[in-house]
């Protein structure tokens, strides 16, 4: 789909739905291994499929072209036979709101009629889109938003990198061919995992999606600009290390297990002792600086003196930074937000022991489109994660 690209003169834009029911393959989210076998599978002489795989890719992820007819760089009849086996196509932008504070907040409708939620977060020195690994989630921290939708679905890895192509397009950030934007200069430059679902719980696709983001020939965004914020799925951080080499962002939030096995219940099955050990072990492995300890603060639950001290010894030895986040409220929370000069003091310790401690400025509120405040509205029953993997392996296949 292509966005409208008249000004925006209200902050609310709803654009029709359309119906796309098509037999050919997406080729969005493929691998560079699985599109050269399905590149083969369509006739594709097997000595050219590496040279088409690159051109594809440049037209796909580069220019962001999604008709094979203006691929020129390849044969007419060529293009026909890709025009009927393939087809190019990202996630249907349904909604777009735009906040007071430049955020955009983006309602994205995947196939089956789901919904998930996108967000771009400009600023000065940046422009951080933040992207849904999952529709909802299966875990429910109790502070979360996301963690009360009821629906969930894993995103496939080409509703995942669709994403970043989708708001591309809205912020009209397709460069001029051969003259790709450096990272820092880019209006999307960094991307996080921060939206609907748990990433780790939906690895391959989110792995496959990252690597398309990261690769050269692809949407080619640094490693380094590109964090993955995990609740603690201890058994899969050392493969995010080796298989994607991304920077890692851990929802850690409480300083102790009793806190924390309220907070974010995945603390249950793998606590905080078990938890820190494997984030120990990340940056050898992935030879990423430091890890991001995200850190919500809520008045009267983990923010006291107490708590930033004991945050600062058990971190110890890790290369570390503290990203203190206000609460986000959203209707019918059970928590409020800890007062500013709370939020102050806990992050006066935190920088004493010798931590960047960064608050975080909430953004999009007005648009409810904050970390954690993202739910869509589309809701049935909550299924397990057996389910889920179930029937993404089956849409996977059928892809
Ligand atoms: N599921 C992943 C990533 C998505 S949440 C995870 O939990 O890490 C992104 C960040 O927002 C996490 O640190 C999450 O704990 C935090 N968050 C969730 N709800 C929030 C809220 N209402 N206010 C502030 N931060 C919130
Ligand atoms: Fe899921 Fe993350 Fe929200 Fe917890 S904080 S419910 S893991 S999205």
């Amino acid at each position: 789909m292509t966005a409208p690209s008249a000004p925006i003169t209200q902050d609310v834009l709803t654009i029709p739905r359309k119906e796309t029911a098509s037999e050919r393959r997406n080729l969005v989210g493929l691998t560079r291994e699985k599109l050269r076998d399905a590149l083969i599978e369509a006739g594709t002489p097997e000595k050219q499929a590496k040279m088409r795989v690159d051109q594809l890719w440049q037209w796909i992820y580069q220019k962001g072209v999604r008709d094979f007819d203006s691929m020129t760089n390849l044969a007419k009849a060529y293009r026909a036979t890709l025009a009927e086996a393939f087809e190019i196509v990202v996630p249907e932008v349904v909604q777009r709101h735009v906040s007071a504070d430049g955020t955009r907040k983006y309602l994205v409708r995947i196939a089956g009629g789901h919904e998930v939620e996108t967000v771009y977060i400009p600023e000065d020195s940046r422009g951080t889109l933040c992207i849904s690994s999952q529709v909802g989630c299966t875990l429910t921290c109790s502070f979360c938003h996301t963690g009360t939708q009821k629906l969930v679905r894993n995103l496939t890895a080409g509703e995942i990198v669709g994403q970043i192509m989708l708001a591309r397009d809205d912020l009209g950030e397709w460069p001029e061919p051969g003259r790709a934007p450096k990272d820092e200069t880019r209006l999307i430059s960094n991307i996080v995992l921060m939206g609907m679902g748990e990433p780790l719980y939906n690895f391959e696709a989110v792995r496959d999606a990252m690597k398309i983001a990261m690769d050269g020939e692809g949407i080619s965004l640094s490693r380094r600009r590109i964090t993955l914020s995990t609740s603690g799925v201890v058994p899969e951080i050392a493969r995010t290390a080796e298989e994607i080499g991304c920077m890692l962002a851990v929802s850690f939030h409480a300083t102790t297990d009793d806190v924390r096995d309220k907070l974010v219940p995945i603390n249950r099955k793998w606590n905080i002792v078990e938890l820190l050990d494997a984030l120990r072990a990340y940056p050898k492995l992935s030879n990423s600086e430091r890890i991001t300890f995200e850190y919500v603060m809520l008045k009267g639950i983990n923010d006291s003196d107490a708590d930033a001290r004991r945050l600062v010894k058990l971190i110890r030895g890790i290369p570390a930074k503290i990203n203190l986040i206000p609460f986000n409220e959203w209707p019918g929370a059970p928590y409020e937000r800890s007062d500013w000069e709370r939020i102050e003091a806990f992050a006066d310790i935190v920088y004493k022991a010798g931590y960047a401690s960064p608050v975080r400025t909430p953004r999009g509120e007005d648009i409810m489109a904050a970390c954690g405040q993202l739910k869509s509205a589309t809701e049935r029953g909550r299924k397990s994660r057996a389910q889920i993997a179930a029937e993404a392996g089956a849409a996977g296949a059928g892809a």
